[in-house]
């Protein structure tokens, strides 16, 4: 079982920060971060961002 909340907040560095799809920008300990869960060929697959705004932007285009 995977918990999609499980990498999220915990330990995270800006080595092993995510960076949003949208902008590009690390999120390190951010209260906006947003992460998008998708399944790609079976396989869940999970999109960071920064906020609303640029999840909102990726998911428009
Ligand atoms: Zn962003």
């Amino acid at each position: 079982m995977v918990d999609p909340t499980s990498d999220i907040g915990e330990d995270v560095t800006e080595d092993n920060a995510p960076e949003c799809e949208q902008c590009s920008d690390k999120i390190i300990q951010s209260t906006s971060h947003r992460v998008v869960t998708a399944i790609d060929e079976g396989k869940a697959v999970h999109y960071h961002f920064c906020s609303d705004a640029c999840r909102d932007e990726w998911q428009a285009a």
